[in-house]
This record gives C-alpha cells, structure tokens and sequence, in this order.
C-alpha cells in the first residue's frame, strides 16, 4: 500500500473539494493522509465569509465540508498562514503534493478618479465586514447617506445591494456579525443604485437571485421595462437560455407591482462609471451613458466588478490568479478553485474542477516521501485542529439558537481561542 501525504493550502469549498477527490481515488493500492492549512480560526473560506446572510440554504454546503473532514485521513490546521509562517517550498519538500486552494480575495479596481475617496470601497471589503471576517472588523462603512451606489452586474454586487436595502430587522435571524446588525440599523441608506457598465441581456446576475428581488418583503425594486425591452430587441430571435431566464426575470421584475416601502433598489444599465465626486468623502458618482453624462449624488459607492487573488511567496501568479496548466503549477505543486480559474463559478463549480485537477495530481505521483509534515514546522501554539474547530461551531451554533439565528459568530481572536478551549 503505497501512502502518499498531500497538504491544501486554504480551507474553502475548493480546498474541501479536493480532499474529497482524494477521499474518493483512495484503493486497496494507494491511501492519502490529507493536512488542509488555513490562515484564519475558522474554516469554509467564502460560505462562512461571503454567501449572503440571508441565503442561509447555500451555507448547508458545509455539512458536505464537515463530512470530508470527519474521515480519519483528514486533518485541520487553522489559524497557520502559509507564506508567512510556513513557505510552500517547505511544504512542497515534505509533502507528495501541495494543493493551492487559497480562492481570491482581493477586490479589482475601476481605476478612475476618486476611488480612492472615504466612502468608496470594495466587496472585497464590505461583505467580510458583515460576514464576521477578524480582518474586516474595524472597517468603517459610512451609513449616514441617504443614498449609496453598488457598481456590477453580477451576484456579489446583488448581495451587496440587498443587504444595503432590506428591512435591517430581516438580519435579525441571520448570521450577520452583531456590529453591521447593529450598524445596518443605524443606516440612513434608503436608495441603492445597482448599476452595471452594458445592457441587462451582458448581465451576470443568476436568474433564481433575479427571481427573488420581487418577493422581498420591505423593498421597492426598479427596474425600467424600456431597459429589458430594448436588451431583448438586441439579444434577438435565439437568446442563450441563460440570457433569456435572465430577461424573464427582469421583465417580471420590471412589471411587478408597485410598492411603497421605505428602501428601494434601483438597476440602472448600460452606465459606465467615469468619476467619484468629492472632496474629503465621497459625495456622488459621474456615469457615461448612451445619453451623455449622468451624477448621482451618493455618499457610500462599493464596487463588486471582480476579485484578484493575494500572491504567496513561492507561487506564480499572471492576471490574478496562479500559473497553471489545467491545474498544474509546477513539481508537485497544484492549484483549485478561484485561485486556479479566477473569481467565476459557484460553489458547486469548484467541485468538478477540484476533481479534475485531482486526477492529474493522482496520475503524477511516484514513490511516496518521507520527510516529516506540518506538525514538525509550525511554531505556533494556538492552531486549531478539527476537534477545537467543532468546539468554536457548537459554541456559535448554541449561541444562536435562544436568538433564532443559525449561529452567532465570533469575531475576536481571544474569543476563538476561549471556544476552542486551546
Ligand atoms: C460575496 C460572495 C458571495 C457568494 N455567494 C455565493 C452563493 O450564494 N452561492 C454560490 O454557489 N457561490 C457563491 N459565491 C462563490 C463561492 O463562494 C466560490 O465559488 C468559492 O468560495 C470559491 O472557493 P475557493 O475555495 O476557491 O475560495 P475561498 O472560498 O475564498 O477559500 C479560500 C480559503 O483560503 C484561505 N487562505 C487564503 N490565503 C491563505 C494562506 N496564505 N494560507 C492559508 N490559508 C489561506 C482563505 O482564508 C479561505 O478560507 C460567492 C462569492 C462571493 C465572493
């Protein structure tokens, strides 16, 4: 039996993933020792950091993660850095392979003037904010607007919005950390404009998150028909299905009954952002449209036009993301997920590639190392393995419970480490 030992650098769904494709290629001939690193005290990578509060269905995806990690080849080492603590070349010498699962998480720049303003600020950095992400939780949102601007055409931009606009008390029963619950309630931000560079039928919005936005209890949501009319002229006779369940939706959206709530979102396409106002803060936003200029006047603009991946020391990266072929970097070097393809695919996606990726990995193997493991490099005394993992969930998970919430996360580190009882 030969035994081969792999790490993963990054405990998202990417990283999750792989092990699972590992778990799956294991005979009676080969078995697999699996350590996943991750950087931060939690794992689960963007289900835990990204996936909206209010979708908590999406987030059930972690009982799969858990599964994988309950199997007995399978170890957690959260709350270890690679890069910093640990470089992957020493990794990559004590290991069969190393996997790097490490997603991207810096947002893109529009690089135009004034993005630099208070006021003006990337998902990248807003939604870990609301998410409980230890790094984000100083960052400081001005609410005190009227109105805010959400620049892109896809989902992140849409979740963006949403939270901006509904109902601040829906969060009640969600997993949003208590600091943007509380903030949120505070919020003067009654308009939110969604916009996006081209016309609604370029959109990358999904259409069951389309289908959604009309059912929101507490927020008007327009849509001009003139818009979804014209992309639909200019889709023409064979739409792509995607494109054609998108304008659907719109049009549902577009002809939905008028409601008068407090908060509304706005979409306004084919508006190209040239300009962000102001002088100290951000006071309004310059747009190029097909009829000339347009301001809007706003004091909070966050953009969700795409995410880049953080370099690590030892990794080759090229626009965004790691040098690979089919998910080969180099030796025995590997990469998955968003670090690999880039900021596209949903959860799901990264499992048919993960598994891709680990059937090459497989086929590249030869005799077994034996040069120690992780266990002999990490210096540091507070790593959280899978049992003290469980112990932080259960401790989120029954805090909680008496407030109708899914879990309460936990934001501070001495806080982790009080539920990890390490
Ligand atoms: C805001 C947002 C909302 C989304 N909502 C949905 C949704 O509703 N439904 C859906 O299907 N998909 C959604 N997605 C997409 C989904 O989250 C991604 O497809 C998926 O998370 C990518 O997985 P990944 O493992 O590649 O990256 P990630 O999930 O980002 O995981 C990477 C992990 O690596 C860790 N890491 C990074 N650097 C290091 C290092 N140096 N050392 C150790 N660890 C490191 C990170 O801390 C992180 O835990 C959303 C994405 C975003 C950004």
């Amino acid at each position: 039996m030969l035994q081969y030992k792999v790490a993963i650098v990054g405990a998202g769904p990417a990283g999750y993933f792989a092990a699972q494709a590992l778990q799956n290629l294991q005979n009676e001939d080969r078995a697999f020792s699996i350590d996943m690193i991750e950087r931060l005290p939690t794992p689960w990578g963007l289900v835990r950091s990204g996936v909206a509060p209010d979708h908590p269905k999406i987030k059930t995806v972690a009982k799969v993660f858990e599964k994988i990690a309950a199997e007995p080849n399978f170890r957690l080492f959260a709350n270890v850095e690679i890069g910093s603590e640990i470089t992957v070349a020493q990794l990559a010498a004590q290991y069969d392979a190393v996997i790097i699962a490490t997603g991207s998480a810096l947002g893109k720049k529009l690089g135009i003037p004034g993005e630099d303003l208070y006021g003006s600020m990337s998902a990248a950095d807003f939604v870990p904010w609301y998410n409980a992400h230890p790094d984000f939780a100083d960052l400081d949102v001005p609410l005190d607007c009227d109105t805010s601007v959400v620049i892109g055409a896809g989902n992140v931009a849409m979740d963006v919005a949403r939270m901006l606009a509904l109902e601040p008390s829906e969060l009640d029963s969600t997993d949003t950390v208590d600091h943007a619950i509380a903030a949120f309630k505070k919020s003067s931000v009654r308009d939110v404009y969604i916009s996006a560079r081209r016309g609604p039928e370029h959109a990358a919005f999904t259409s069951p998150e389309l289908r959604e936005l009309p059912k929101l209890e507490h927020t008007n949501v327009i849509m001009a028909r003139s818009d979804i009319e014209a992309a639909i002229a200019r889709a023409g006779d064979a739409p792509e299905k995607d494109v054609k369940s998108n304008l659907d939706a719109m049009l549902l959206i577009a002809d939905s009954q008028k409601t008068e709530h407090e908060r509304t979102m706005h979409f306004l396409f084919q508006h190209t952002p040239k300009e962000i106002l102001g002088t100290d803060r951000v006071e309004g936003i310059v747009y190029s449209t097909p009829s000339g200029d347009v301001t809007v006047k706003c004091g909070l603009v966050i953009t969700a036009i795409g995410y880049q991946a953080e370099s690590i020391e030892g990794v080759p990266y090229e626009n965004g993301k790691v040098v690979n072929t089919d998910g080969r970097v180099k030796e025995n070097m590997y990469v998955v997920g968003w670090a690999k393809r880039g900021p596209s695919g949903v959860i799901g996606t990264n499992k048919s590639d993960a598994a891709a990726v680990i059937e090459l990995l497989v086929s590249d193997l030869k005799q077994p190392k034996d040069n120690g493991d992780i266990s002999q490099l990490i210096t540091n005394e507070q790593v959280i393995d899978q049992a003290a993992w469980q112990r932080i969930n259960a401790a989120e998970v029954a805090a909680g419970e008496p407030l109708g919430k899914p879990r309460k996360k936990l934001i501070q580190f001495e806080d982790f480490l009080r539920a990890a009882a390490i």
